[in-house]
Order: C-alpha cells, then sequence, then structure tokens
C-alpha cells in the first residue's frame, strides 16, 4: 500500500486517519503541532515557558516540539515519591533535559515538604496528585520566572475530559478545555497545550520514530478509564472524528459558562485559591493529623 501523503513510498503506519510512510508521518506530526502554537498564538515575544515534564512520551515530545519551535523553554519536574515510578521518572527527565540542552528545575515532594503522594489518606491518589500538580506547577515555575506554563496533554486526553465532564454535569469545566488558557489571576500563569491536536497513539509512534526516551509502564496508581479505546473505535468508523470533535471543543469552551471564581489568598501559604485554605495546603494539613 503507497503512503496516501507522498503517494511514492511504502505506507507502513497509521496517523491522521491516513496510511502513511515514516517521513510523512513525522512531517504531518509536526506540522499539526506547529500550526497548533501559531494559530492559537501559544508563545508570544518575551515569553519563558516552563514545560512540566513528567517524563512520559507526552511531556517529552512537548518540549522538545517548543524547542524546536524556538520558544525559551525550561523543564520542570516533580518527584511526586511514588515508589518503583517517580525516581526512574526523574532520571528520564533529567537525561532528556540534559541531552536536549534545556536547563531543568526538580521539586522533591518528600524532601522539600516531608510527604510523599502515597502518603495522602482518604482521598483518591490521583485527585491528590492532580492537586499537589496544579499548585507547584504554578508557583515553582512562576518563582522561577516563567509566563506560561506547558503541559503535555494530547487531544485524547482533552477528548476524555470532555466527554467526562459532559455526562457528570461539569459543563463550566469544558471552559478550559482549549490550547491557550489564559490566566484569571496575576499570580496564576496561562496554561498551554501544543499537542492539542495530536493524540497518544500518534505521539508515541512520534517518539520511537525519532528515538525519544518511551517508558513502558505507566503510573502504578493510574485508573483505566476505557474512554481512549471508544474514541478510536468511533475513529475506526468515521475518519478524522477525533480532530473534528476537538475543534468542536475548543469552540464550545467560548460558549460554556464561567464558573465565577471568587478569588482569596490562601491563609497558610498566600497562594491564590477560591477557599480560606488552598488544595495544597488542606492535603499537607491531612498528611500531618495522619502522622
Ligand atoms: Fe499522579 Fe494519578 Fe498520574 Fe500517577 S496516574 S502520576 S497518581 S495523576
Ligand atoms: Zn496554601
Amino acid at each position: 500500500m503507497r503512503c496516501e501523503a507522498c503517494r511514492r513510498a511504502r505506507a507502513s503506519l497509521r496517523g491522521f486517519s491516513m496510511d502513511l510512510c515514516e517521513d510523512c508521518f513525522i512531517r504531518i506530526y509536526r506540522r499539526r503541532v506547529f500550526h497548533v502554537i501559531k494559530a492559537y498564538s501559544l508563545v508570544g515575544r518575551g515569553d519563558r515557558v516552563a514545560v512540566a515534564l513528567s517524563g512520559g512520551k507526552d511531556s517529552v515530545v512537548a518540549l522538545k516540539m517548543l524547542k524546536e519551535y524556538g520558544a525559551d523553554v525550561f523543564a520542570y519536574h516533580i518527584n511526586l515519591g511514588i515508589p518503583g515510578y517517580s525516581d526512574e521518572m526523574e532520571s528520564i527527565s533529567r537525561e532528556f533535559a540534559a541531552e536536549l540542552g534545556v536547563e531543568i528545575h526538580v521539586t522533591s515532594l518528600r524532601e522539600e515538604y516531608g510527604f510523599r503522594v502515597v502518603d495522602i489518606e482518604g482521598r483518591k491518589a490521583c485527585s491528590a496528585c492532580g492537586a499537589v500538580k496544579r499548585y507547584l506547577m504554578n508557583r515553582v515555575p512562576r518563582e522561577l520566572g516563567a509566563t506560561k506554563v506547558a503541559t503535555g496533554h494530547n487531544m485524547d486526553d482533552i477528548l476524555e475530559f470532555f466527554l467526562k465532564n459532559l455526562l457528570s454535569g461539569n459543563y463550566a469545566w469544558n471552559r478550559k478545555l482549549v490550547p491557550h488558557n489564559p490566566s484569571e489571576h496575576p499570580l496564576v500563569l496561562p496554561r498551554i497545550r501544543p499537542l492539542f491536536e495530536v493524540g497518544e497513539r500518534e505521539t508515541l509512534a512520534y517518539a520511537l520514530l525519532t528515538d525519544l526516551p518511551v517508558r513502558a509502564d505507566r503510573c502504578p496508581l493510574a485508573k483505566f478509564s476505557g474512554w481512549k479505546e471508544i474514541i478510536y473505535e468511533i475513529e475506526r468508523k468515521k475518519k478524522n472524528f477525533r480532530v473534528q470533535l476537538i475543534r468542536s471543543v475548543r469552540e464550545l469552551a467560548a460558549h460554556m459558562p464561567g464558573e465565577g471564581t471568587v478569588w482569596r489568598e490562601c491563609t497558610v501559604c498566600g497562594e491564590p485559591t477560591s477557599r480560606e485554605v488552598c488544595a495544597f495546603c488542606s492535603l499537607r494539613a491531612r498528611v500531618d493529623a495522619h502522622d
């Protein structure tokens, strides 16, 4: 079978709803990511972008793409203290940043705050972990001089969030499912998502084809949701389903009601929050209470 893009080389993989040769796949992948960076003004003059580098393939590719685009980037890694996982992710992140010639900053949750994600009781691991990451990924990069934070969320992650929010009635949360999420507070950095129009499998294939580090195992605390399989199943029957849906998700976001956050200062750490004590300080208090 011939590649559907160049019509010369033999097609060896499927991506973007097409049978492609390796060269065309790499070219189309880069073009899609660069299109998102440019079309949604993810990076502007004077921006210094902190890339949340977990060590997983998505964040690795996001960092590489932004660097190749010419953005002023540095990597930020959080060691969450998950046994059999976090130390290896930190090593991968440090090695990859060094290979790419990018500065990296690491926060060890255990060394700097005295607890690990697995020490938090009474709350689902991913929900507690998400709160820790949201807090540190804003505060630390901001203190290091970043103007934006980039994450490796890909198209399939966003579609999964969208469907879950829709079914649970959390419509307002869909407002944030855009490639460039502006700041709502002077101390909250805007979030950007360069992989907004490329999916998980395409990102994995890109990482493998370009010899980027890909760790086989996922976080041992990750739960399998099945949503991505459903999304791919539909795409098998409906060409370009994912990219059409993600563009609708982006357009719909502007019509979603805002959450009307009333900002205040956390009485413990002073960071912006909608509550008296921010989610991070509440988690720390919860860990201290169990000690
Ligand atoms: Fe954290 Fe859950 Fe992701 Fe593991 S899977 S890193 S616990 S959010
Ligand atoms: Zn706080």
